[in-house]
């Protein structure tokens, strides 16, 4: 690739998002440069399981499997076919079986350091400071693809964002070195502290939750059964999700202060009170990592698009994780991105022109506000311990598990196959 000094696209950030947005459009022969202010941490099949971790749904499995990281991913995925949930306060459960979409799985468990990792070695090796790039086995579709993005991707990290000017016919951003990167278009993809989305003046709408998601990983007496495990209780949702060497990932959201004496609960104490939370349904926990906790806040930008700037991933929409979405809903922005640019390309369009990137902000913000609304509806509906609802919401979970229509519909809206 020669040297352009208009690229197509610059990225702002490398996590999930930012870096599976640059490899897809780097693949698709858009020129793209990525600014991260941290190289992530390099992974290491030998680690322990770090104690971040997501559960991946099939839409985004196919995007990572198309960008050719993947292979790398699967190295240690748990994959679970079963998802089970329940309410602490009525009875009835909700039972989702992959057998019943046709399907060997619900999702992966993965760890989020691994999935940035695939993806940034991945655009190491597509930078045009790579030396060489992989040999490919077979002369597959991937491959050309591979061909394809060569050199397509300027990498500047560690670097920051001190300066941009959001023109009329094109977008220029100022590095703290002092580089000067001109593009089409610019993407937000730095997470939920947004400094792009602050620069732009972008506010939104949200609440803070009061809760912490208190996070470890266990080993509990009976084998997970490949099942994703959720017990809705009046302070918040408990998940077990299976990892793939047998122990369970928990996500256990608590209100701040009782998230304060989880923490600090010796081994034994937390090994006792969280079996008793989750109702003992995988028999005693026998062994704990130690833990840590993560702030669960809602938000939503009030828009997506700001002249040729648009926001993606966290920096768009942070949602509640008891539905295990929020990755997944910001590699469903990248999809969309990448069909909408694609087609601006095949029309001759400008990239960046407001009315290609409207069409990317239409449909993401209504499907991302429609989804955080929807979960933090459920927050609320089962965070309260008032028993007249906590009975509707036993039936509400009899119901969707009875009537199979409905219990499809809600697998095929996690899933990503609305
Ligand atoms: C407890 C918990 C459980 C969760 N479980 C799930 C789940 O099961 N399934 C699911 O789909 N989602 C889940 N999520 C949500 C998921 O973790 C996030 O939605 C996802 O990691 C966000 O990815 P991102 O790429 O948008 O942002 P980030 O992961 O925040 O990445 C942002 C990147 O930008 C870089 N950066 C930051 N500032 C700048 C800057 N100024 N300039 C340049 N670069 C910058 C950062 O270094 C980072 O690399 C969970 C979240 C929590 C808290």
């Amino acid at each position: 690739m020669s040297r352009r000094n208009e690229l197509d696209a610059i990225i702002v950030g490398a996590g999930a998002a930012g870096g599976a947005l640059a490899l897809a459009l780097a693949r698709d022969g858009f020129d793209v440069a990525v600014v991260e202010t941290r190289e992530p941490k390099p992974w290491h099949v030998e680690d322990e399981i770090d104690l971040r971790v997501v559960a991946l749904a099939p839409d985004a499995r196919e995007l990572l499997a198309d960008l050719g990281v993947w292979p790398t991913i699967a190295a240690r995925t748990g994959p679970y076919r079963h998802m089970r949930v329940w309410d602490a306060l009525a009875p009835g459960e909700l039972h989702f079986d992959a057998a019943d979409r046709g399907e060997a799985t619900l999702g992966w468990i993965v760890e989020n350091k691994l999935i940035q990792h695939g993806l940034w070695q991945a655009l190491q090796a597509f930078s045009d400071s790579a030396p060489t790039l992989p040999e490919p086995r077979t002369r597959s579709r991937g491959s050309r693809l591979a061909d394809d993005a060569a050199g397509r991707v300027r990498l500047y990290c560690p670097a920051e964002i001190v300066e941009l000017d959001n023109g009329a016919d094109a977008v220029t951003a100022t590095l703290a070195d002092g580089t000067r990167l001109r593009a089409k278009l610019l993407v937000a993809a730095e997470g939920a502290e947004s400094a792009v989305r602050k620069q732009l003046g972008i506010g939104f709408d949200g609440r803070d939750y009061g809760q912490r998601a208190v996070v470890a990983h266990v080993r509990t007496e009976r084998p997970h059964e490949g099942t994703a495990w959720q017990r809705f209780q009046p302070g918040g949702p408990l998940a077990f999700l299976p990892l793939g060497d047998g122990r369970c990932s928990v996500v256990w959201s608590l209100p701040d202060a009782e998230a304060s004496r989880i923490l600090a609960l010796d081994e034994a104490a937390f090994r006792a009170e969280l079996g008793c939370a989750f109702d003992f349904r995988l028999g005693a926990i026998t062994t704990t990592t130690p833990r840590t906790a993560f702030p669960l806040r809602l938000r939503l930008a009030e828009r997506f698009l700001a002249g040729r700037c648009l926001l993606a991933g966290d920096a768009a929409h942070v949602v509640h994780p008891l539905a295990g979405q929020g990755m997944n809903i910001g590699l469903r922005d990248v999809t969309t991105l990448r069909r909408v640019l694609r087609d601006a390309r095949a029309r001759g369009s400008d990239l960046g022109a407001a009315h290609v990137l409207r069409r990317y902000e239409r449909e993401r913000r209504s499907e991302s506000t429609l989804a955080a609304r929807s979960f933090d509806l459920i927050e609320r509906a089962f965070g309260s311990a008032f028993q007249p609802l906590a009975a509707l919401r036993g039936a509400g979970l009899a119901v969707a598990n009875a009537v199979a229509p409905l219990r499809q519909a809600l697998a095929d809206a996690a899933a990503g196959r609305q």
